[in-house]
């Protein structure tokens, strides 16, 4: 489900097999390495968080708008560092996200009817036919931008940008003024202090806390292009896709005799599921039976995505039916997608207090039943956009159209998720 579909085989092939010849984005050992992260995070001992677009363009693939996503990330891993008291596990929604999933294959406006826009792993935006035709160079593109931001993230990563004795690396110029900022740098104060303290006991410097590990995680959605990166490597059993490192499967393509579910279950890779409000605990079971046979932890993390109006219904029968079967999965709340709706002036939005309430709601729920949310899954980035109502600014409707950047879902802005970054400390820090 979900492919699109290409009028030029020949050219089609001709992509796929340059596609499989060009060297791979991530390793087999950092894959193995998530793995076993994500399974300490399955266990409560550590704490997943995955963020980033809902789409990446090949536009948007420059320095500051890469790098300003990361001092997010980073810096909301440290909110949840220093409140939970637990080592967080940081996945990108990038270097990868270029395929999106749609309710219908074509849009109609004015009287014309296209293919839909199914990201830029696919086609383009804008609404003319040529660039709506499936261009199959589109992934040989991917693939380079995909190398082009995992290498400007390494490169950071490894030169010190994440190294804790420099949070000021992490400033956004933009927040300067922000009613959070007071927090986060008291904060930073605290844990600069604690740093040095632990460097004067160690006689020198700890050498541990100039770096850290980031991880890529997509939606797996185009198969053509995820088949093309799936290899074998040396001295490894099986089968690896190495164009990231933990793909997911989206909502929509998540059937238990679907094609996405049957290539998933043959890779090695730790692999996430979006679990929405119209599974049963049946079909779930099922799913993880096929997904993760031998109930390793770090395979699969359950991403749930209910909504604030739906979660209490229908989360509990599912966690304590998994919970019942005895199985090891990492539970991770995405409290975005199932928050989306469409305003009279045409904006497609999300309300901070409505992302806001299913979090703080997962948390109860799994405290209830006997369960742990072990991750967040988010949709945000670095820059001042306007794309979801409300929090610390109160963004108003009014104010949606002043910066509404994204081709698809409304992200949450640095100070939005910032505030969700503390809200998570307030609830399970405790
Ligand atoms: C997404 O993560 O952008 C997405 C489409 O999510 P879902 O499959 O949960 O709807
Ligand atoms: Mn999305």
């Amino acid at each position: 489900m979900q492919q699109p579909v290409y009028p030029d085989r020949a050219a089609l092939d001709e992509a796929l097999h340059r596609l499989a010849q060009l060297p791979p984005l991530v390793t087999s050992w950092e894959i193995l390495a998530l793995r076993q992260l994500l399974g300490e995070a399955a266990e409560g001992r550590r704490f997943l968080l995955q963020g980033g677009d809902c789409a990446e363009t090949f536009d948007d693939c420059t320095s500051p708008l890469i790098s300003n996503r990361l001092k997010v990330m980073l810096q909301m891993s440290l909110v949840l560092v220093h409140g939970l008291q637990l080592p967080v596990v940081r996945v990108g929604r990038f270097a990868g996200q270029y395929a999106k999933p749609r309710s219908a294959d074509t849009e109609t406006r004015d009287g014309v009817t296209l293919p839909s826009y199914r990201g830029d792993l696919v086609n383009g935006p804008a609404f003319d036919a040529k660039t709506r035709v499936p261009d199959p160079l589109r992934l040989v593109r991917g693939h380079a931008h995909s190398a082009m931001t995992m290498n400007f993230v390494r490169a950071l990563i490894d030169g010190g940008f994440a190294d804790l004795h420099h949070p000021e690396y992490w400033d956004l110029a933009w927040v300067e003024h922000s009613p959070l900022q007071q927090d986060y740098r008291r904060m930073v104060e605290s844990i600069g202090d604690s740093l040095r303290f632990m460097e004067t006991l160690a006689g020198r410097p700890v050498s541990d806390f100039q770096r850290v590990d980031f991880f890529t995680s997509h939606e797996a959605l185009l198969l053509h292009y995820e088949e093309a990166l799936t290899r074998q490597v040396p001295r490894q059993w099986g089968w690896f896709n190495l164009s990231t490192h933990y793909p997911w499967i989206g909502m929509r393509t998540a059937a238990i005799d679907g094609a996405h579910t049957e290539y998933f279950r043959g890779i090695r890779n730790p692999i996430a599921v979006k679990v929405g409000p119209s599974v049963t605990p049946d079909q779930l079971l099922r799913l993880i039976d096929v997904l993760d046979p031998a109930n390793e932890p770090g395979r699969l993390t359950l991403i749930h995505r209910m909504g604030v109006a739906k979660i209490e219904a229908v989360l509990p029968p599912l966690l304590s039916a998994v919970r019942s079967a005895g199985r090891k999965v990492l539970w991770c709340c995405d409290p975005m997608h199932g928050n989306t709706e469409s305003l009279d002036n045409g904006y497609k939005t999300r309300r901070f207090e409505n992302i806001r309430g299913e979090l703080d709601r997962a948390f109860d729920i799994h405290a209830a039943v006997g369960t742990r949310l072990g991750g967040v899954h988010l949709e945000l980035t670095g820059e001042n956009v306007t794309e979801c109502l409300g929090g610390a600014r109160s963004l108003a409707e009014a104010d949606l159209a002043r910066a509404y950047k994204s081709t698809v879902d409304p992200r949450l802005n640095y100070e939005q998720a910032l505030e969700m970054a503390m809200l998570i400390v307030r609830k399970r820090g405790a």
